[in-house]
């Protein structure tokens, strides 16, 4: 990931309007990246772009919800993983596992100690375009806005792909400790106060941010 301002002055960063806003003033800024050696990647299509060239190269995928692992008899070598496909409970006998299930590892593993903070970011379509810089902002509150405290907001450009024919950009507040972890990533709960200071935050920086199209949690 570009993290923070590669190759560009501030007047090109990011949210068009942001640099003809004569309410701005960047106060200071760094670069953490460069093209050459970072990127973004659309996690979905990255994810299914994996999986089609494991399949590619051999691999077989099941997909179920996986309920257990079970163990033979000395506790310790793995026999099988039990799982749900459709409501019906499977087995599938496995030496080697690895478990990917992100916050919810614990649930099968329970020897994993994870924590699940949840996530909070909007998702604005911009009027124009912008630059595919990554911004980590630090942005205090505008003169006579509704927010009276900074808020860090980390801004992602996403140029129009498989899953949107508009560019966007993503932006994300803090993390939130409070809450516990739900049944799955669908299930979290948006929490509106946050995600409406995150817009607020962007509308104060920019004249260009016209669009909100959605806003999301999840689980980090
Ligand atoms: C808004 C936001 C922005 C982020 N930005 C960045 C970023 O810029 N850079 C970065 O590096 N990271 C970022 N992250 C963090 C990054 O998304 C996570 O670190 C990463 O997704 C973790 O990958 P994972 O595969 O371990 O887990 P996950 O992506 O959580 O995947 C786990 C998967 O396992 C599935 N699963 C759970 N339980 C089971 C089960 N029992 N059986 C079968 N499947 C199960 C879940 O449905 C899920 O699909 C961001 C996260 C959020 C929320």
């Amino acid at each position: 990931m570009i993290i923070k301002i590669t190759g560009a002055e501030p007047k090109d960063i990011v949210i068009t309007g942001m640099a003809s806003n004569p309410g701005i003033t960047v106060k200071s800024y760094e670069e953490s990246g460069s093209p050459s050696h970072s990127a973004q990647v659309n996690p979905f299509i990255f994810t299914k772009t994996l999986a089609a060239l494991a399949v590619e190269s051999g691999a077989n995928i099941v997909i179920g919800s996986a309920t257990a692992i079970n163990y033979g008899d000395d506790g310790k070598a793995i026999k099988s993983v039990q799982y749900l496909d459709s409501g019906t409970s499977k087995t599938l006998v496995a030496t080697d596992v690895l478990i990917s299930a992100g916050p919810w590892t614990p649930k099968i593993f329970p020897r994993a100690h994870l924590g699940a903070p949840r996530g909070r970011s909007i998702v604005v379509r911009p009027s124009k375009g912008f630059s595919p810089f990554v911004l980590d902002a630090n942005i205090g509150p505008a003169p006579h806005g509704p927010l009276k405290d900074d808020l860090f907001l980390e801004i992602f450009p996403r140029p129009g792909d498989e899953l949107n024919d508009f560019d966007i950009f993503s932006s994300c507040g803090l993390d939130d400790y409070d809450v516990r972890l739900p049944a799955t990533g669908d299930s979290v709960e948006v929490d509106e106060e946050s995600c409406n200071d995150i817009w607020e935050t962007l509308r104060s920086v920019s004249q260009d941010t016209r669009r909100r199209v959605n806003h999301k949690a999840s689980v980090l």
